[in-house]
């Protein structure tokens, strides 16, 4: 691998209040690129001063959404230093959504590099006030400058980073969840396993239709049969119904969650029967109207978990463990944050130091 070539902004922004920080705002005083190039391959990797990209109008990713990224945090533990979560995980998982999008694969010697220098070059944007975090968008575009539809052969990795405060400051508020019956997020052989800002763009008209009849997300069904749950928001879910926790399997519509991973593997660990499967919104309303639904929550980097408190589809609504946060979904936030923030031991080396 080349060396990374650093150039320093002359001017250092002053960093945000801690508690007053905006998810995904503040945005610090460097940034990683890669180029790409196909019979050249990947080039010139370099920590610039942050700032506007130059991008041709005609530019693919402009018109055709050929971009795909990631997230990830960087957390400071009590003694000063810092580690990294599953980042092999996160570079993993984006070699997969490339493949989907024709984007070149990246190695994962360059891909992690880009990410560890950056964190080392913005260290002291790490905020140790507790639950805060900096934050890691990884990111991949195709930019060759033409209008027909044919996957790039000019390509950028790119790395920004910002620090984020805890993601619900109030403390874990059960959210309401609306069950969207008229759009939906992906379809099997579409984009929905990839984490592309396709899929994003295709879910901001539900989402904003939800937030105004006052639920925070919606809970998506499958594109076929608009039976089968899918997500919840940019979140996998997880539901705990008679004893047993159950979450959707990845039926190539659903994005394999590196946060939904973990739980199910600390939910092994503690012993319970995880069932990943086919889970209809009807069986959902019905273990809640028999009293056999314990506990709902979204499982993502951004929130770890969140606890869902009240489920609504059409005219129908329940109320999830008396709205308030269930003792698992509290259990699996304290465990997964204490791993994160190096308090609990991390027996299946999740974390890596800078
Ligand atoms: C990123 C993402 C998730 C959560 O994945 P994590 O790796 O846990 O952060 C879930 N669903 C969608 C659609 C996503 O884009």
């Amino acid at each position: 691998m080349e060396n990374i070539k650093i150039t320093r902004a002359a001017t250092l922004k002053e960093k945000p209040d801690s508690s007053t920080l905006v998810f995904g705002k503040n945005m610090t005083d460097h940034m990683f690129l890669v180029d790409y190039d196909e019979g050249q391959g990947w080039h010139d990797p370099r920590i610039v001063p942050y700032g506007p990209l130059q991008i041709d109008p005609a530019a693919k990713v402009l018109h055709y959404a050929e971009e795909i990224f990631e997230g990830l945090k960087a957390y400071r533990t009590a003694d000063g230093s810092i580690q990294l979560f599953r980042i092999k995980d996160n570079i993993d998982r984006m070699n997969k959504s490339a493949e989907r999008l024709c984007l070149p694969q990246i190695p994962e010697e360059l891909a992690m590099a880009g990410i560890m220098e950056l964190v080392k070059v913005e260290q002291d944007w790490v905020p140790s006030e507790k639950d805060t975090s900096l934050y890691i968008r990884p990111f991949m575009i195709g930019l060759d400058a033409a209008l027909g539809v044919h996957s790039s052969k000019h390509v950028q990795y790119i790395v920004v980073v910002c620090p984020v405060g805890a993601y619900y400051p109030e403390g874990l508020n059960p959210v309401k969840i609306y069950v969207e019956d008229q759009d939906v997020r992906a379809v099997k052989g579409g984009t929905g396993m990839a984490k592309t800002g396709g899929n994003y763009a295709a879910s901001l008209r539900a989402g904003d239709r939800a937030e105004k009849a006052g639920y925070s997300q919606v809970l998506w069904l499958d594109g076929v049969h608009r039976k089968y749950i899918e997500e919840v928001g940019s979140m996998n879910v997880m539901f705990k119904v008679a004893g047993k926790i159950l979450t959707p399997d990845l039926n190539g519509s659903v994005l394999d969650g590196i946060t939904r991973r973990s739980c199910i593997q600390l939910l092994k660990d503690w012993g319970y029967e995880v069932e990943e499967r086919r889970i209809s919104a009807e069986e959902l309303f019905e273990a809640a109207e028999n009293g056999t639904l314990e506990e709902a929550w979204g499982t993502g980097t951004a929130a770890v978990v969140s606890p869902i408190g009240e489920l609504a589809m059409g005219d129908k609504k329940v109320t999830v463990s008396g709205g308030k946060i269930g003792p698992i979904t509290q259990k699996l936030y304290d465990e997964l944050t204490g791993i994160q923030w190096g308090r609990v031991a991390d027996p299946h080396n999740w974390i890596t130091k800078l």
